[in-house]
């Protein structure tokens, strides 16, 4: 793998090798499998792979999120050493590189930018939609590869594609979790040994929601989840949500429910200090 962190050289040796469909793997650093898995995905069906590493800081609407958000490229570098294959290509661009000019874009994407995290994290979004597009223009893939442990984002990027008219293929891989079931995060790291024990609840308790979902509705399920997650001390739900898997929209009853459409179960929590965020398909199929 050759590591680029510079925008022409990466665009130079792109063109030069001119190999399709070329995948993209954009991650913020701080790499484990959940990322990892992206990564395979996108060798395994691409003959050439391009990862990006970039803590971009228009997304961090908690300027101390930012400060904190953990950077370890030397070991991500040796994680992808062992996937990446010869022509691969890392892109490690600096603020510079990918803001030469402060980027005052801002993007409308609907009910996806008012509901679950963007309610929690103004502005998030619109930072997300600013990288993002000015990584594909950067790069130019065929195929994405995005997690949908961040399910909301997924659908963002899918309406930014849409809008900006990008010849770009979208795929949503699924959530890869530790032994204990938390999802995995690069923010997992930060939590402290006491609170990282206790974490599972969040996947065990809408993993318990989602399979009562057929003889509970979804009010009965919110005070479940709240009253299950809070029974942990330093744990406080900010949302559990009900949505389809298109516009997001939050049901109130599953009666609401569309045939042939698929709902997803979205929380957050605040564990500690740390926010943490998980989803699972609802009802369990
Ligand atoms: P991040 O570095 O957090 O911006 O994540 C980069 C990409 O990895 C995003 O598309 C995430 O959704 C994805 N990702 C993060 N954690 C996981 C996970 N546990 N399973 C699958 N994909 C993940």
């Amino acid at each position: 793998m050759k590591v680029i962190g510079k925008t022409a050289e990466l665009q130079k040796v792109i063109r030069e090798l001119d190999m399709h469909p070329a995948g993209f793997v954009p991650t913020m650093g701080a790499l484990h499998e959940g990322h990892l898995s992206l990564v395979r995905n996108a060798v395994n069906n691409c003959p050439l792979t391009i990862v990006s590493i970039y803590v971009n800081p228009t997304q961090f609407n908690d300027k101390n999120d930012l400060k904190k958000y953990p950077r370890t490229l030397e070991t991500d570098l040796g994680l992808l050493k062992d996937v990446l294959r010869e022509n691969d290509l890392v892109f490690t661009p600096d603020d510079r590189e990918i803001y030469p000019e402060p980027d005052t874009r801002i993007f409308h994407f609907g009910n996806l930018d008012k509901v679950m995290e963007a309610a929690q994290r103004p502005g998030h979004f619109n930072g997300v939609a600013q990288v993002v597009s000015r990584l594909f223009d950067i790069v130019m893939p065929d195929i994405a590869y995005f997690g949908i442990k961040d399910f909301q984002q997924v659908a963002v990027i899918k309406e930014l594609v849409k809008q900006k008219k990008y010849n770009i293929r979208i795929i949503g891989n699924p959530i890869i979790r530790e032994k204990d079931g938390l999802a995995m995060s690069s923010r997992n790291t930060l939590l402290e040994k006491s609170i990282r024990k206790k974490a599972p609840v969040i996947f065990r308790t809408i993993t318990s929601a989602a399979n009562m979902s057929d003889s509970k509705d979804i009010p009965e399920l919110k005070n479940f989840i709240k009253s299950e997650i809070e029974k942990e001390e330093e744990f406080k739900l900010e949302y559990f949500e009900v949505v389809d898997e298109l516009e997001l929209k939050p049901i109130s009853s599953s009666k609401e429910k569309i045939k042939g459409m698929k709902y997803y179960g979205c929380i957050a929590v605040k564990a500690g200090k740390i926010r943490l965020i998980d989803n699972i398909e609802f009802p369990l199929v």
